[in-house]
């Protein structure tokens, strides 16, 4: 019989389990993978961005959903406590563009690894290959687990409280496959529905497969559903099989998504060049053009203006061939050149599904859960952390944060 059975070794599950042990509880960390933390060792491109140092109004508008709720467990470990954790248990951390954190290393590992050492060192007994089937109540009281150990036998082990924080159902390689909401569902409580977020975006753009391992920094995109702005982004796109991503693509794909279950247009606008006017463009457009040779190829004026990738895409969206004379280009062709330019149109027909995608959004409703414990208000000794939770934020170290505090606080639960 254990204090806290903790399922799920992951960012949350972690933290909870090495807090609670460390305030004298005896924790049992049952995690299904044969290792813990695998959505850490690959976070940040297997650098981990652990968290962000922005001040807090600035943190909370990058949290989407439940920034309220979230607010308590914010305030009880943020990212300057998580910065001082990290720092204080042997990890060098740099801030790096964007206020980013990540370990001086730059190895993703030194955060999984440091979080298992605290639960070593704390007397957390860790479980591996265990994956629980189910959680075990009385009368309104959580009272264990079921599980299938690593011979494949169904096991039962009891607890005074279990805290789920199997996370969500993105790259579910990692080990998260959203079991977490079953049992939530199974006792009472309210799955708000999930879908990916922070996932690559579909176009139907005719010539988008020129377009596969192209790279954009420093663009504007904007996000229109049924022709009105939601949201604009300032920053890095690319382009791939997987569809449309980079930061700024991912940032935007969170409200794509919603417009899209609701069978709604969405496209993308990108202004390639951000920084320029449409007058200041024209007349950097037309002194290229004094400087060229009259037989010189529009396609040789467009490599002058954008990534080679572009050159077709660009000339199809004007109906020139790029083999023209620069000599025969017009003013009107020029002005049309200016405004594709400022306005790439991508019709955003699809999203990568939970494979690809880097949160999952929606999960166990926050009203149901005490948000100065994270305890069910459901099931006595029921606690949540992690993304299983309805909470999901922005690209740029927010989710791990959202992990970890809510981690912190589920593991405070009194002797
Ligand atoms: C490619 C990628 C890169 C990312 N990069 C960043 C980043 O740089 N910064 C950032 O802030 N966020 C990043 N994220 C998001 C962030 O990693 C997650 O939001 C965070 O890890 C969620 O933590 P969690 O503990 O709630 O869930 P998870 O990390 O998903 O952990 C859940 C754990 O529960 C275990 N589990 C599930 N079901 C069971 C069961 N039935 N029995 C036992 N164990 C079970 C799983 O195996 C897993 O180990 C990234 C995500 C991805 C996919």
């Amino acid at each position: 019989m254990y204090d806290v059975i903790v399922i799920g070794a992951g960012a949350a599950g972690l933290m909870a389990a090495a807090t609670a042990a460390r305030n004298g509880h005896s924790v049992l960390l049952m995690e299904k993978m044969e290792k813990a933390g695998r959505k850490i060792r690959i976070s940040g491109k297997g650098r981990c961005n652990l968290t962000n140092a922005r001040p807090p109004e600035e943190f909370r508008e990058a949290i989407r959903t439940n920034a309220d709720f979230f607010d308590v467990a914010f305030a009880e470990f943020n990212n300057k406590a998580t910065i001082r954790y990290f720092e204080r248990i042997g990890v060098k951390l740099d801030i790096e563009r964007g206020q980013r954190v990540f370990p001086r290393s730059g190895k993703a590992w030194d955060i999984a690894n440091a979080l298992v050492e605290q639960c070593e060192e704390f007397g957390v007994k860790i479980e591996y290959n265990a994956r629980v089937s189910d959680i075990l109540t009385l009368d309104g009281k959580v009272y264990g687990v079921k599980y299938f150990n690593k011979r494949g036998f169904e096991r039962k082990e009891e607890a005074e409280n279990v805290i789920i924080a199997t996370g969500g159902v993105s790259y579910p390689g990692t080990g998260s496959t959203g079991d977490g909401y079953l049992f939530a569902d199974r006792v009472g409580h309210t799955i708000e529905e999930v879908r990916p977020s922070l996932t690559p975006l579909r176009t139907s753009h005719p010539q988008r497969k020129f377009l596969d391992g192209l790279l954009l920094k420093n663009i504007n995109a904007k996000l229109f559903v049924e022709n009105e702005l939601v949201s604009e982004e300032f920053g890095e796109l690319s382009f791939s099989d997987r569809g449309i991503e980079g930061a700024v693509a991912l940032r935007l794909s969170r409200d794509a998504v919603d417009a899209l279950i609701e069978d709604k247009r969405v496209k993308m606008v990108i202004d390639l060049k951000p920084a320029l006017t449409e007058e200041i463009l024209t007349e950097r457009i037309k002194r290229e053009i004094e400087e060229m040779q009259p037989d010189e190829f529009f396609s040789e004026l467009l490599r002058k203006l954008v990534p080679k990738h572009f050159v077709l895409p660009i000339a199809h969206e004007l109906d020139i061939h790029s083999k023209n004379y620069i000599r025969k280009v017009t003013d009107a062709e020029i002005a049309r050149l200016v405004k594709v330019l400022k306005g790439l149109v991508f019709p955003i027909t699809d999203y990568a599904p939970f494979p690809f995608a880097v949160v999952t959004a929606g999960g166990v409703k926050c009203d149901e859960v005490n948000k100065y414990t994270m305890e069910s208000l459901k099931v006595k000794g029921l606690y949540f952390a992690g993304e299983v939770l309805d909470l999901d934020a922005n690209t740029g170290g927010y989710n791990l944060q959202i992990a970890f505090s809510t981690g912190r606080l589920a593991g405070q639960l009194k002797k």
